[in-house]
């Protein structure tokens, strides 16, 4: 590709230079992308103000608006082939898995399509005689969106057509390892008659295109998905020029199986929660909190399964696990399995790369006797690795839940409602599965306590996030009272 979309067509980067995209689990080139700079995010902020400013978005009805992000999932539908190989190429994720996630997608683009015509204010008829308040919503101006690389087309799809539905402009960063079906989307959208400027993709890295994003003055809001710790650098420039700022960081999320839980339907979502996604995943169930006097057996059905996953090349149907995304990500994976060795973790299954011909797979990894205290129990490896720690009442599964930083997720099974809502009510995390494990729908809403974020996406809150709220006061009839 080689170009930005920036104002409705495909431009050359000021620089001219590019940078190519490598497929994780064939080590071979995917695709060439301009490499962006300050200046090309300056000239896409631009188009984006002046759609906003002047152009027709804004100033459409919900319903002109709704036909049209309808139309755009429909349009991703029709080319899921197309979209879900490139985004396994360059993300090493299974093929089977990326087709779900581009159905996923269009579904996303239909929810917000009804937002486009419901998000509506509220008005107060009490405030006394001859007195109207109005509580409008207007959509907040410019919005800039930076993604991940771990679900590059479902991130986005969880930000844009939210922004659009109420009528707001964006600037587009994906991350520098997946950006081809983020440019392909703008494409899909503008055939479905988004006018230019509405969106805007610069490709590049995190620095310098991230960050004059996240810098940039003439932005209202800036919505990230990636790490906490690049989350916090955007936090500070959104904080020093006073724009709204939302972010959906990392999680190290517990999955707790009490001893009354279904145990033989709980084994699948647990093996599901960790390796799904190759372990790349903010929900990851990288914690299995276990009851004591289940531990030993339940242990054995995790590690009877795991062993099973097949791992390999995800172009192939069959494949569950593919390739993690780089080498500097297998190298942290490594780590992580070195400290739990060395801080007295029992490494139960796998721990080793898989040597192939090309790419980096990783062999589904297991260790039990973990403690809270120890990294792998506690920070987020994002690797087919799962760490096994027991508890003996539920407070004690309380406490350990939420004894990290982060609080994105956590999964519960139990038979008992009385445990469910305990549970429920004192994990300090964004969204509890009972029952079940990463189910998602995009009328609920998603996001995390503490490291893993502010705000929430998805659901019809998702759009107080791009919406200005403005108060109007109306008299009606004769004027009556006065100062003086
Ligand atoms: P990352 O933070 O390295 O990068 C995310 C994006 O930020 C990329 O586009 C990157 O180029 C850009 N970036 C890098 N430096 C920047 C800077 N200084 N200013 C602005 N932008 C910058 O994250 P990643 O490695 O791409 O993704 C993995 C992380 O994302 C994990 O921590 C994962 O938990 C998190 N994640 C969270 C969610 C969620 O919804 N909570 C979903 C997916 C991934």
């Amino acid at each position: 590709m080689g170009k930005h979309w920036i104002n409705g067509s495909f431009v050359r980067g000021a620089t001219r230079d590019f940078f190519t995209t490598v497929s994780p689990a064939h080590d071979t080139t995917v695709s060439e992308y301009a490499l962006g700079s300050a200046d090309d995010v300056h000239q896409a902020v631009k188009a984006a103000r002046k759609a906003f400013d002047t152009g027709p978005w804004p100033r459409m009805t919900g319903r002109e608006r709704a036909n049209i992000l309808i139309d755009i999932g429909h349009r991703i539908r029709a080319q899921c082939d197309e979209l879900a190989h490139l985004e396994t190429l360059e993300s090493g994720k299974p093929i089977t898995q990326a087709i779900d996630e581009i159905n996923a997608t269009v579904d996303l683009w239909h929810y917000a399509a009804t937002l486009a015509r419901h998000t509506s204010g509220e008005a107060y008829n009490h405030l006394g005689e001859n007195k109207i308040g109005l509580v409008m919503r207007e959509p907040a101006g410019v919005v800039g969106l930076i993604t991940p690389w771990n679900f590059p087309l479902l991130i986005i799809s969880q930000k844009l057509p939210y922004a659009l539905a109420v009528g707001c402009t964006a600037v587009v960063k994906p991350s520098e390892l997946t950006p081809g079906t983020t440019l392909k989307l703008a494409t899909i959208a503008h055939e479905s008659g988004v006018p230019p400027g509405v969106i805007n993709v610069v490709t590049g890295f995190g620095d310098p295109v991230g960050k004059s994003l996240s810098e940039h003055a003439d932005l209202d809001v800036i919505s990230f998905t990636g790490s906490t710790e690049v989350g916090r650098q955007v936090a500070a420039a959104a904080g020093k020029n006073l724009k709204r700022c939302s972010l959906e960081l990392g999680g190290k999320n517990p999955h707790i199986v009490f001893a009354d839980a279904d145990l033989d339907a709980a084994v699948d979502p647990v093996v599901f929660g960790v390796y799904f996604n190759m372990g790349e995943c903010c929900n990851s169930g990288s914690r299995l909190l276990l009851e004591e006097s289940i531990a030993e057996e339940f242990t054995q059905r995790v590690l009877e399964l795991a062993a099973k996953v097949p791992v390999g090349d995800p172009l192939s149907p069959e494949v569950k696990v593919g390739a993690i995304i780089n080498e500097a990500q297998l190298n942290k994976i490594n780590q992580y399995v070195e400290s739990g060795e060395h801080s007295g973790a029992r490494l139960r299954l796998g721990g080793q790369q898989i040597p192939t011909l090309n790419g980096r797979f990783f062999e589904p990894t297991i260790f039990d006797q973990a403690t809270p205290d120890m990294p792998i129990a506690r920070e987020e490896i994002f690797g087919p690795v799962l760490s096994i720690i027991t508890f003996k009442s539920t407070e004690e599964a309380i406490n350990i839940a939420n004894d990290t930083n982060y609080g994105l997720s956590a999964g519960v099974w139990t038979t008992n409602v009385d445990t469910a809502f305990e549970m429920s009510r004192n994990i300090r995390a964004g969204t509890i599965w009972i029952n079940c494990f990463m189910e998602g729908h995009p009328e609920l809403p998603f996001g995390g306590y503490n490291d893993s974020g502010l705000g929430r996406e998805l659901g019809r809150f998702s759009t107080d996030e791009f919406t200005e709220l403005k108060t109007i006061q109306l008299h009606t009839g004769i004027h009556t009272g006065s100062w003086l």
